[in-house]
């Protein structure tokens, strides 16, 4: 078993300050590296970038992000409820391990856009049409599949139709 004890731990996730949902993480002593490519092979849409150890898999509108030392989700209610999200994940991880003999790893991997890349395409006019403070706090959220493209309303005006393009090239899966 790779993971056989956990701590659960919230925090504010830098893209929601001030917020009433938390982002957490399942932190435990053994490094998990050496299941990733068996993870990225299994589950569908995972981007795995191993240079870092990292592997980040959507599910609905939460990301799962998992590291070394750790399980990050993006979105929590208490620790309670963030207990019973990453759980599974854990299982997976320890159940995934226990198959490896039957999985063929998959070390390819495929990077998301940075929240930098996506910031630059963006209006920039921090206009909060879409309920965010400013076009930065988008572009992080977006990249994190937390938000969507159709939000920014004025990207859909004729004046960012290259923009636009580019952005919708640059997130698609
Ligand atoms: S609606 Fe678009 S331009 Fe306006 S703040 Fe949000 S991301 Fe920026």
């Amino acid at each position: 078993m790779l993971i056989e004890t956990y701590e659960i731990e919230l925090y504010t996730p830098p893209w929601n300050p001030g917020g009433d949902r938390f982002a957490a993480r399942a932190r435990f002593a053994g490094n998990i590296s050496k299941v990733l490519p068996y993870l990225n092979a299994i589950l569908r849409g995972a981007h795995y970038v191993p240079a870092m150890n990292t592997l980040m898999v959507k599910q609905g509108e939460l990301l799962v992000a998992f590291h070394p030392y750790e399980i990050a989700i993006t979105d929590a209610a208490n620790h309670t409820d963030a207990e019973r999200q990453l759980k599974p994940w854990i299982e997976l991880v320890n159940q995934t391990w226990e198959r490896r003999r039957e999985i063929t790893p998959e070390q390819s991997s495929r990077p998301r856009p940075t929240h930098l890349a996506i910031y630059k395409l963006l209006p920039n006019t921090n206009c909060r049409q879409c309920n965010e403070l400013t076009c930065y706090i988008f572009a992080t959220k977006l990249m994190l599949s937390l938000r969507k493209l159709e939000e920014c309303k004025p990207l859909f005006e004729p004046a960012y139709e290259e923009q636009r393009a580019a952005l919708q090239d640059l997130i698609s899966p």
